[in-house]
């Protein structure tokens, strides 16, 4: 066990700086010398801790907790008597280690990919697909929600993985990455699968309302109230944390679809509205995907032997499940035309007036040069549960701090649409600047601002989703030229 832990070290803080490991022993090694060293035991309480003076005050000694922690995969505990400068350290450790791990914050979405980092390469690909459970998340890098709201982006993910590991152990987990990217530039080229998914969120929503029998069912799907284990599990995990490991979203969207025989729309939109990744691409198509829509005749059917296996024996839901199930019958909207994708605005003017939104949250990368006079977050109405809108609401505002710094430009907050032409004239500014904002709630509010702002697109979007017209197998093989420029 120590020693399969082992492999996952935090992430240094001074170059040069290695790590080695004995039983009750962690030691930091500079070029010729020792930099610190920390004692422990199995239970985790930590015996002593020394860092050189010329090491002090560098994060050595927080890094060496870290390793601690890892290797014992324990909360540490301290060993009275603690000098005061050791209390010091003790109490910024345990504030750090306090925090909850999806801080709505760019800072935050650096560290978890700095932790994550040795692990993305031929470790991923082997591990990714069980669900160990909440309390080990080891396996995948839970940046969905950052990534989303690129607080950090696909492309500086893909990039640091790649540098990391190179391409061929680095492969699956860029790909993983790039499923988003796809999922968004065929959904861009197809708006009217999402507004036909809204359409019958609300028609079935009807329907709930007058037939209680199946409002019932419903409810006791999404309350983790029907008597399959897994499936319990994991909507409870849904509905506590915000998060689901991609496996489980799997068996779960298929377990509503095939077994409870519920509609899909009304699982999709449990996913949307807790999800902290919430993402009308990835999550209405992937729920098509597996109801057998999106690539046709094709569904995904959860079974229990798949399920044993791959949360490492904590279900076992033989006889519980609808393993002969047919995919649901074609709803049309694969035939029907698509539409051009959008291109980006040449953006004339002195004075900028930049309006954020929520699907683009990294305005430092999309935005240099402009010249900015003030920034905004546009509402976009996005609804959802208290975690998913308290992450939203601290990663806008994450991204308002971050691009006043930045661009040296005040802040108005988050506006809605109709308030955003007051503002632009109160800045005194020749043009209102936007990121393109991808199908969903963003782009639906943006179509409200008038005068319509001048779009931004990123070049990885741009690049990217023309090849998304067909299906991913297509897509990826386009992923090394993505990552060559
Ligand atoms: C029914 C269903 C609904 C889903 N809904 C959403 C959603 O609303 N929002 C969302 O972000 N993802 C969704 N996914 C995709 C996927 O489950 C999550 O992105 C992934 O589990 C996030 O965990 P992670 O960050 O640890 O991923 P990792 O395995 O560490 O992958 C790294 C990154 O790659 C991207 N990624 C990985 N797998 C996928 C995928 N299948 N599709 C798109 N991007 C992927 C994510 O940005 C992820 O952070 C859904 C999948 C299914 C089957």
């Amino acid at each position: 066990m120590w020693q399969g832990m082992r492999a996952l070290q935090p992430p240094c803080p001074l170059p040069g700086l290695t790590v080695l490991h004995a039983d009750g022993i962690v030691t930091a090694m500079g070029a010729n010398t020792t930099a610190g060293y920390c004692r422990f035991n199995e239970t985790g309480e930590i015996e002593y801790l020394f860092v050189g003076p010329a090491y002090r005050r560098k994060g050595v000694a927080t890094w060496l907790l870290e390793c601690v922690a890892q290797q014992t995969g324990r909360p540490l505990v301290f060993r009275e008597p603690i000098s005061p400068m050791g209390r010091r350290l003790v109490d910024s450790y345990t504030a750090r280690a306090a925090q909850p791990f999806w801080t709505p914050t760019r800072e935050a979405a650096l560290a978890a990919l700095g932790e994550f980092l040795p692990n993305a390469g031929r470790a991923y690909a082997a591990r990714r697909n069980t669900d160990y459970g909440p309390d080990d998340r080891s396996n995948v890098s839970r940046l969905s929600p950052f990534i989303r709201r690129r607080l950090i982006t696909e492309e500086e993910v893909a990039r640091a993985v790649l540098d990391r590991h190179g391409f061929a152990a680095a492969e699956k987990f860029i790909q993983e990455v790039c499923w988003r990217t796809y999922w968004k530039g065929w959904l861009e080229q197809r708006p009217h699968v999402y507004a036909a998914y809204l359409a019958d969120v609300e028609r079935l929503s009807r329907r709930l309302a007058a037939e209680p029998q199946i409002a019932a069912r419903v409810q006791a799907a999404a309350d983790g109230a029907t008597g399959i284990d897994c499936f319990d599990a994991w909507a409870k995990e849904l509905t506590a944390t915000g998060w689901l490991h991609n496996h489980a979203r799997m068996w779960f969207a298929s377990i509503w679809i095939f077994t409870l025989e519920l509609p899909w729309q009304l699982g999709a939109d449990m996913f949307e509205r807790c999800l902290l990744d919430a993402d009308p691409a990835s999550n209405t198509l992937s729920w098509r995907w597996v109801a057998g829509l999106q690539t046709l005749g094709k569904h995904y059917v959860a079974r229990a032997e798949n399920i044993r296996e791959h949360t490492n024996g904590r279900f076992d839901p033989r006889g519980l499940l609808n393993e002969a199930a047919e995919p649901l019958p074609d709803d049309g909207a694969l035939a029907r035309p698509a539409v051009p994708l959008p291109s980006p605005d040449a953006i004339h003017g002195a004075r900028v007036a930049l309006l954020l939104n929520d699907d683009d949250l990294h305005p430092e990368s999309l935005c240099a040069g402009l010249p900015i006079a003030g920034v905004a977050v546009l509402e976009s109405g996005e609804a959802g549960s208290t975690g998913k809108r308290a992450f939203l609401e601290g990663a806008r505002a994450d991204a308002l701090a971050r691009a006043t710094a930045a661009f040296n430009a005040p802040s108005a907050g988050v506006l809605s649409p109709a308030h955003v032409s007051a503002w632009a004239r109160d800045l005194d500014a020749d043009v209102v600047v936007a990121p393109h904002a991808p199908v969903g709630p963003a782009a639906r509010a943006l179509a409200q601002v008038s005068p319509t702002p001048a779009r931004l697109l990123r070049p990885w979007d741009a690049r990217a989703w023309p090849h998304a017209r067909a299906g991913f197998f297509r897509f990826r093989q386009h992923i090394p030229d993505l990552l060559d420029r």
